[in-house]
């Protein structure tokens, strides 16, 4: 059964999607099998898997709206390695026609439900803020991945951040977990990022993962290539950070494993 992680930051460009696409095809790159969920009505995680985003034929919006089965919505990558559901403008109608349903909240966890166990990873990217369509996303996630970049006020839309997430999660998924807190487009040589970065360690401990990710050239050119920097550059200090990431998330899988066999 899949492990269902919504990809969350309130605010735009802090490497959401960058890690969404990145993290997905180096798993996929470890035999695990995954499915990317866009949910931003920019498109950008379809973009860069490869997929054209105005010749679509099925997005998000057909699955949380129109009730089509997943399997009918999911494309592929276009190196083949992981699967998709594509998001484009239409994906801006269904915020709004969502309000419309009964149960709306978990519109998105119903329609993965089928799918869920032919995966082992669903990553949702999610828009930049804080809308129906996240609220979708933490209902049918098992937990939130929060890529964040250590700047000047990170600490506090973090700790805003984490308070929405508990009080959503009261209503919506109580089960709903923090995944890991991400350090994204890290720049060693910079103080500021790294009194952040200790900040950070104090306050959220083992929830912040080890690896970092640092600025690196060939993840902010990969969606022009329409493909993850792993594929086309695996040697990239950022595809690099990538699958080091994967390896670290599979180690504490297993070790999460392991610790609730023992229970
Ligand atoms: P979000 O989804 O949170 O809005 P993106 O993943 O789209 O953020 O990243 C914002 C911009 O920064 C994009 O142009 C992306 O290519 C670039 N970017 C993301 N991560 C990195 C990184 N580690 N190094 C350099 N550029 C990055
Ligand atoms: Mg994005």
């Amino acid at each position: 059964m899949a492990r269902v992680i919504a990809v969350a930051n309130q605010k735009g460009g802090v490497g959401k999607t960058t890690t969404c696409v990145n993290l997905a095809a180096s798993l996929a790159a470890t035999r695990r099998k995954v499915l990317v969920v866009d949910l931003d009505p920019q498109g950008n995680a379809t973009m860069g898997s490869g997929v054209d985003k105005y010749e679509v034929e099925h997005t998000a919006y057909d699955l949380l709206v129109e009730e089509t089965p997943a399997e009918q919505v999911i494309v592929r990558d276009t190196s083949g390695k992981y699967d998709l559901i594509a998001a484009n403008g239409d994906v801006t109608a269904a915020e709004i026609k969502l309000m419309e349903f009964f149960a709306r909240e978990v519109r998105l966890r119903n329609a993965l439900e089928r799918v869920k166990d032919q995966y082992d990873f669903i990553f949702i990217d999610c828009p930049p803020s804080l809308n129906m369509l996240t609220v979708n996303a933490m209902g049918a996630a098992d937990s939130v991945l929060v890529p964040m970049q250590c700047e000047y006020y990170a600490l506090e839309g973090l700790t805003a951040l984490i308070d929405t997430i508990t009080k959503l999660a009261a209503v919506v998924n109580p089960e709903l977990a923090i995944e890991g807190i991400l350090r994204t487009m890290y720049d060693p040589r910079n103080r500021l990022a790294n009194d952040v970065s200790d900040q950070l360690k104090q306050h959220f401990g083992d929830k912040v993962y080890r690896t970092v990710i640092p600025r690196n050239v060939r993840l902010a050119e990969a969606p022009s290539f329409g493909a993850p920097a792993i594929y086309y550059d695996k040697s990239s200090a950022g595809a690099k950070a990538y699958l080091a990431l994967a390896g670290e998330m599979l180690r504490r899988a297993e070790r999460n494993e392991l610790a609730t066999e023992e229970v």
